[in-house]
């Protein structure tokens, strides 16, 4: 090796010691960050299946005013049916339907203190309208979508599909034309989390669809159930506003 070879070794040496000398720049410092550049170990194994915080679906129901008060209430000669009752009954077999297809739901009061922040799949809340004879219109159901949601669009797909699916399975009509602020505005859509998409249903008039809210809450419920099981598995709906 020629003179010339030596001392360009040495002087890059040097270079390479003042470098390291430099504070900030310490070989202890420099080699922990290299060699945690190239560490594997410290990179967690993959996991199958992958945890996660929630793997099974989750859906809200809200037997309308449970909890609180009674809701609609029918007069003596239509048995003082209570909207309340109607509620409830559906709500709870909404509930069994979707634990029965492995899907968890969890029944909710009208002001649950769960309501504040509720994550969930889909939030249903179930109602249904006034006792009082006001027209021979005045029957069928009705959805309204929570809007204020960080992305409506989800909230609006779940009220095609329940407006859909409720339909066909109950045959009622959809009253269109008198979904109110009561509804566009109802108060749990202002308290659960952002992320959660969320309807209410009035499924049905107490006054001219008595018969079907007193005597079927297994159909009514199936229809409810079929429209969360078309949202939650993207099935196509005609899209209707
Ligand atoms: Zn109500």
């Amino acid at each position: 090796m020629s003179l010339s070879w030596l001392f360009l070794i040495a002087a890059f040496a040097a270079t390479l010691f003042t470098a390291w000398t430099e504070p900030g720049m310490l070989p202890s410092e420099l080699s922990e960050t290299v060699s945690s550049a190239f560490d594997f170990s410290s990179t967690p194994e993959p996991q199958w299946p992958t945890p996660t915080p929630r793997a099974r679906l989750l859906v809200g129901i809200v037997a309308g005013h449970s909890g609180n008060d009674s809701g609609a209430v029918c007069p003596p000669e239509l048995d003082n049916l209570r909207e309340v009752d109607v509620n409830l009954n559906v709500a709870e077999r909404v509930r069994a339907n979707l634990i029965g297809i492995g899907i968890d739901a969890e029944l909710l009061t009208e002001f649950d203190d769960r309501l504040k922040d509720y994550r969930a799949n889909a939030l249903v809340s179930i109602h249904a309208d006034s006792c009082d004879y006001v027209n021979p219109q005045a029957t069928g159901f009705k959805v309204a979508p929570a809007l204020s949601n960080l992305y409506p669009e989800q909230s609006q797909r779940l009220t095609n599909c329940l407006r859909a699916r409720y339909g066909e399975v109950t045959k009622m009509l959809f009253h269109s034309g008198s979904i109110t602020r009561d509804m566009t505005e109802y108060h749990a859509f202002g308290e659960i989390s952002k992320l959660t998409p969320a309807v209410i249903i009035e499924v049905g008039f107490l006054n001219l669809d008595y018969k079907l809210l007193k005597d079927q809450p297994d159909l009514l419920a199936n229809g409810v159930t079929q429209g969360i099981i078309c949202f939650l598995k993207n099935e196509p709906v005609v899209p209707e506003n």
